[in-house]
Order: C-alpha cells, then structure tokens, then sequence
C-alpha cells in the first residue's frame, strides 16, 4: 500500500448484529482500501491482523451501528449494567402490553405522530422501561444519577472519546429517531414521550447531526500498529440503515434501497418532510448531513427475519455448514416444491406489526427435502421485501421501478434473481457491498473542520454495478405470492 495512491483516508466503525467491522476508504475515489471484521461472539480481534495505515493519513473516522439495541452504563465505573438488548429481542412483550393497555383505546399507534413508529417491541424506549423496571443495578444507577442510556453509537463514540475520564455522550439524530422518546419534527427529545415510559430525561445523551466532529479518539484505543489513532475526530454517526442510504447516494427524494442482513430494511428518501404511512410503515430521519443542514426523512419498512432464518437453518437444523452453502442447496432444487416457509421468529414487523405471530412451515409432503427448505427461506426473504414495497408504493402513489440492494445476504446470487423475479422489477447491487460503512466514512469525511470528502452528486464516484432482471413471467410471480401471504394469515393466527 503506496501513500502516493492514497488520498485522505477516512475510517468506520460498522457495528452490526453478527460483527463488528473496521473499514477504510479513499475518500477521493471512494474505494475501500482495507478492511477487519470480528464476528459478534467472539471477544476479541487476533493480534496483528489490523492492516498498518500511517495515522497521518486518516483525516476521521465515521461510526454506524445496529440500531435500537439498548446499553445502560455506570458513568462513573464505565461499565455497562446490563448486556445490550438486541433490537429483535422480545423480551419486552409484556411491557409493550402494558403500555398499550393504558393507551387511550389501546392504539399502537399513539405516539406515530411525533416519532413516526408503533408501541412495538423493536424500539428502544420499551428495552429502557424493562432494564429499569427488571435490572435492580439499573434502577439503582438511575436513581443514584449515576446512569447514561444510549444505542450502541452512543455506547462506541463515549468510550473512544475518553469513556469515564470524560467521553462524550451523545447520539445523532438518526439512531434518536429509533427511540420513542425523540420528536421527529422538532428533532429533540419529548418530555411528554420521556413522561410516557417514565424516563428521566438526563440519562439520555445529547442529541447532534450525523456528519459534524463529536470528540477526538483517545488513548488507549490503538487501533493501528504503526501509530494511534488518538487525536482523530469522530466526525459520523448514522445508524446502520440510514448509512446504508448516503453510502448508495439516496440523496433524491423517491431514490430507495433495500439492505439484507439479519433483518431487511428497505428505506426510500422522502426529502424533507416526514410523510406518515397509512400502510404500515414507519417514518424515520434519513440523515442530517452538517448541523446546519437540513434533516432528510424516509419512509421505511422492516423485516426482522432475513439473514437470520440462515443462521436458523444453520446452527438450530445444522443443514448447512456455512451460510455461503445455502446458495447451492437451494440452487440443487431451484424451487420450494409448494413449501412456504414465513420466519416469524420475532413476531412480524412491517406491515403488520404483529408481536405474537411465529414461524411456520407449510405445504410439506412426503417429497419434501432440505433443499426445498433452503429454497423456501430465500422466498420468504424476497416475499416479505415484496409487502414492504407494495406498501411503499401504496404510501407514495409512485410505483419504484428498480431496487438498490445491498448487505451481507446480497453475496447470495440465487436471491438476488429470486427477489428481481418476485418484484417483478430489476435488482441492483453495487460492486462493493460495503455501502453501510461507506455511508458513515462519507458523514465523518464532509463533517465541517473535516472537509475531505465532498457529497455534492457531481463529485461523487461513479457506482459499478450489477443488474438482475426479472426472469419469470408476473403471472407465475403473483400466483407465488398470493400462497405466501395465505401463509402469512397462518402465522399470525396459529393459535385460534
Ligand atoms: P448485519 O449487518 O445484520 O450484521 P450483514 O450485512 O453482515 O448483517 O449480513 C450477515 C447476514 O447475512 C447473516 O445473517 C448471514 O446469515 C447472512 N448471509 C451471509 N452470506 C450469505 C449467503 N451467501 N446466503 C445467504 N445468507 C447469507
């Protein structure tokens, strides 16, 4: 690696649900130059794998995050009190109810009109009601003001900046949007939402844009053999999907990318105004590029189960050995043979929002086999994408005609022909998957006082790109879909 092809570096942190990523980029040309990933289990990365950059050459670093998971620590210890609860965790379920059963009419969607989201397992508001109520540390923590919540950003960009020796304790806009207890239009915390779930308001962090210098790295976080990384500002923050969004360039109004990892998001840019769905989908901060820039909203839909039902096949069957396998199982049979297969492990997200739903399988027989199994899980990811879309396109009156694809699943080629033949509209993958980090690296490197990387469209790199085209006629397409969602009504109401 030559410094003479370098331009300015800009790094990110990608902290995911299955690993723990750190990337860097030419802020330039927009290529990734090197990158480290740790999966989530493991503690710790192996000495000596970290390439060597001159710490000259990094101008910033960006963090982008699983969102909603939920972290309460000892500011005074720097310890965390509790594990993080994961944004599919369920848990929660009888503190949702709770909630919703003292809400005027019992409707989940009370407080959709400040935060753009249903009373739903998924959000951090409802993980912060349970560690109080449940944690007997937590509660202590809080009462003794000795306690700070935050989403994992927040958790990251406290302890890089000093952690108890005097980290900085903030969140940016787009990760606050997941909470509950942020007004999407006045881009603050609510008191009345804080007053809602009981929540006092000085735990929570401070509240900044995505792209602007939140604090230098500090000691000890060396992240480089030749040299620390301390006194480089962390100058990004997005949550994983809204990074997603800037790292494909969803910068007009109506551009939408889907991303495939243990979950599916599909999120399309709505510009300035936060449009509310009649449809099931939630309304979020896309971005807010500078603090005197603008906020960017998006209308999204959430999938809890895509890369996830891979990992189920996979450690919970054990039919396949790695994740890549599935691929060519699926691909041995290229059909499900009648087998629908809806992974409502989690309850269903959007557009149904429906907490006790689970997982079925059906359409067996005799012939049926692994693959078909394999077959039937790619659907389902395609399938749920499908109702995602036609809700979008429902809310916006504006059919999408292609969808930008990205995330961890999108190695899976038979997928991406699955997913383009049941939309019925073209898929397209850029040539490098790593869009969510690159979406932080853009934030942090635009940040003012920053100022490598320019996000106006004209100077941005030009996207290599792969098509899918749909393959399979409509009628074939819809008679397909029309079974899932029988398959759908099942899963919601397998108990009556
Ligand atoms: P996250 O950001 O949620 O951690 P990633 O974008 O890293 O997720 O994607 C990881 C997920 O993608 C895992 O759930 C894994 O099972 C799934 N996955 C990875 N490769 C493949 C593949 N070739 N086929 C199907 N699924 C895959």
């Amino acid at each position: 690696f030559e410094q003479g092809n370098a331009g300015p570096l800009v790094a990110a942190i990608d902290q995911g649900t299955s690993s723990t990523r750190f990337l860097v980029f030419n802020a330039k040309t927009a290529e990734l130059l090197s990158h480290h990933q740790v999966e989530i289990n493991q503690s710790f990365p192996k000495e000596g794998s970290v390439h060597a950059f001159h710490s000259n050459w990094m101008t910033s670093i960006g963090v982008t995050n699983q969102r909603e998971t939920t972290l309460v620590w000892d500011k005074e210890t720097g310890e965390p009190l509790y594990n993080a609860i994961v944004w599919l965790d369920l848990r929660t379920q009888s503190t949702v109810e709770r909630l919703i059963n003292k809400t005027p009419g019992r409707n989940k969607n009370h407080l959709k009109h400040k935060t753009g989201l249903p009373i739903s397992t998924y959000f951090s508001a409802v993980k912060l009601r349970w560690l109080m109520d449940n944690v007997d540390e937590v509660a202590e923590a809080v009462l003794t003001h000795r306690a700070m919540f935050g989403t994992v950003d927040s958790w990251l960009i406290w302890c890089l900046t000093g952690g108890k020796s005097g980290g900085v304790h903030c969140t940016d806009v787009t990760n606050a949007s997941r909470t509950m207890l942020f007004n999407i239009h006045t881009l603050d915390w609510d008191p009345e939402l804080c007053k809602y779930f009981d929540i006092p308001m000085e735990i929570l962090p401070k509240v900044r844009s995505s792209s602007e210098i939140y604090g230098l790295m500090v000691s000890p976080h060396c992240l480089c053999k030749s040299g620390s990384l301390s006194g480089i500002p962390i100058s990004g923050c997005l949550g994983d999907q809204s990074a997603a969004l800037v790292g494909q360039m969803c910068f007009q109004e109506g551009q939408a990318k889907n991303t495939y990892g243990t979950g599916c998001f599909l999120l399309r840019n709505t510009g300035a105004k936060p449009v509310m769905s009649d449809h099931g989908l939630l309304t979020t901060v896309a971005y807010k590029l500078g603090r005197d820039k603008p906020a960017c909203y998006a209308l999204e839909g959430s999938v809890a189960i895509a890369g996830a039902v891979v990992r189920w096949l996979k450690d919970n069957l054990g039919i396949i050995q790695t994740s890549t396998e599935l691929e060519k199982l699926a691909a041995s049979v290229g059909t499900s043979y009648g087998c629908y297969f809806v992974p409502a492990f989690s309850g269903l997200y959007a557009p149904y929002w429906e907490p006790s739903a689970r997982g079925i399988i059906c359409g067996l027989t005799q012939f049926t086999n692994k693959s078909h199994l394999a077959f039937a899980a790619l659907e389902a990811v395609c399938f749920q994408t499908r109702e995602i879309l036609d809700a979008m396109n429902q809310d916006s009156g504006i059919p999408l005609t292609q969808l930008q694809v990205d995330g961890g699943m999108t190695s899976n080629r038979l997928l991406m022909q699955l997913q383009a033949d049941i939309l019925c509209i073209p898929v397209v993958k850029p040539s490098m998957p790593e869009t969510t980090a690159l979406g932080a690296a853009m934030a942090a490197g635009a940040a003012e006082g920053v100022s490598v990387w320019s996000l106006r469209p004209e100077d941005l790199s030009e996207v290599t790109s792969e098509k899918f085209e749909p393959q399979i006629n409509p009628e074939e397409s819809e008679f397909r879909y029309a079974r899932w969602k029988k398959a759908v009504q099942r899963a919601m109401n397998w108990e009556t």
